[in-house]
């Protein structure tokens, strides 16, 4: 086994999104929602999307939201096409949960560092050399991976659920993201062994720089997703995943906020509080390399065109193994089912 599952910066794309004009986003994204609407389909849309897209799935009835809740929106609402804008878990997460409805995405090659950095063989091969520990994987991980696990989480309830096992005793292997489940540890003093993958995004951020920020703007509050590096963290006001961000901005009294997420996550905060003022976190400190700048290029793969075009051609569409999906969906189930605070 690897002793670190981080990509190297040659495996992190370069995407840039295309540019269009006024016209051409207004007619796209008339025809997007005629399309919608003839074919009985729902848009969900994860935070980091595109904000045109996030604005879409909110006028037409869909939703905008974390992974967890784009999970549950899909399975609970009527429509029997899914169009999942986000990166490849969060449409397989959503067909496993909907075996029944055709999910379909923008592109299919929207992927995550975090899963690609955890392949199935040797994850299989890391998990049967601790047979004795409870298998608790992140969502952003393969079906094929959370088939071999006894629990899927997500950061918005990770922590609560570990916190919970490790009260039964249960010792923990924890896959995949290494801050995270290094997070998860230290707040709830698990037994935890880690897999060491990590989020291109979040681990760009830089300690020294953020307090040199937070020097410049003396009143600002600091919010930190728990993907970051554990200096970060150890900074932050408040540290959660982006919905717990999100509410954490509309509940922190500072005027200016220093964000250290994805910031296409800012197109909600201005929706929600348009008198404050919110600041990307640094990610480049002196000598620092960066390989996403913060800005999730699988993420950035969504755009107004392929989405249009998929909703024309009906391609893109998500499957599942029935047998992995079967697998898969009993320790999702669980995290649904996990009582909420
Ligand atoms: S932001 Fe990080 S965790 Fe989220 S999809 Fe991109 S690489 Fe994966």
């Amino acid at each position: 086994m690897r002793t670190d599952y981080s990509l190297a910066p040659a495996e992190v794309p370069v995407h840039e999104p295309a540019v269009l004009s006024d016209t051409q986003r207004a007619l796209r994204k008339d025809e997007i929602r005629d399309r919608l609407d003839a074919l009985d389909a729902v848009l969900v849309a994860h935070y980091y999307v595109d904000g045109d897209i996030q604005d879409l799935a909110l006028e037409t009835g869909g939703c905008v939201s974390d992974s967890l809740e784009m999970a549950r929106f899909g399975r609970d609402h009527p429509a029997s096409t899914l169009i999942v804008s986000g990166v490849r878990f969060m449409g397989e997460t959503a067909k496993i949960l909907s075996p029944e409805k055709r999910v379909l995405m923008p592109t299919l090659e929207a992927e995550c560092s975090l899963d690609i950095g955890c392949p199935p063989d040797e994850f299989e091969a890391f998990a049967a050399e601790h047979p004795d520990r409870t298998v608790v994987v992140y969502a952003n991980t393969s079906a094929r991976v959370k088939a071999m696990s006894d629990w899927v989480v997500t950061s918005s309830v990770g922590l609560r659920i570990v916190e919970h096992l490790a009260a039964r005793g249960e010792k923990i292997l924890w896959a995949p993201d290494k801050h995270l489940g290094a997070y998860i540890e230290q707040q709830t003093g698990a037994d935890m062994l880690h897999w060491t993958g990590a989020c291109v995004v979040h681990e760009e951020f830089k300690f020294q720089a953020l307090m040199d920020l937070k020097n410049v703007y003396a009143d600002a509050g600091v919010l930190v997703h728990p993907e970051s590096p554990a200096a970060v963290i150890g900074i932050a006001d408040r540290v959660g995943s982006t919905s717990q961000i999100l509410q954490a901005s509309l509940e922190l009294p500072n005027d200016t906020l220093i964000v250290a997420t994805d910031p296409r996550l800012f197109h909600q905060f201005r929706r929600r509080s348009p008198h404050k003022r919110f600041i990307e976190a640094p990610t480049a400190g002196d000598g620092a390399t960066c390989r996403s700048c913060a800005h999730c290029p699988w993420m950035a793969m969504n755009e107004l065109d392929n989405l249009a075009q998929t909703l024309d051609r009906l391609d893109n569409e998500v499957l599942v193994d029935p047998e992995i999906g079967r697998l898969a969906m009993i320790p999702l189930q669980r995290m649904l089912d996990f009582p909420k605070p």
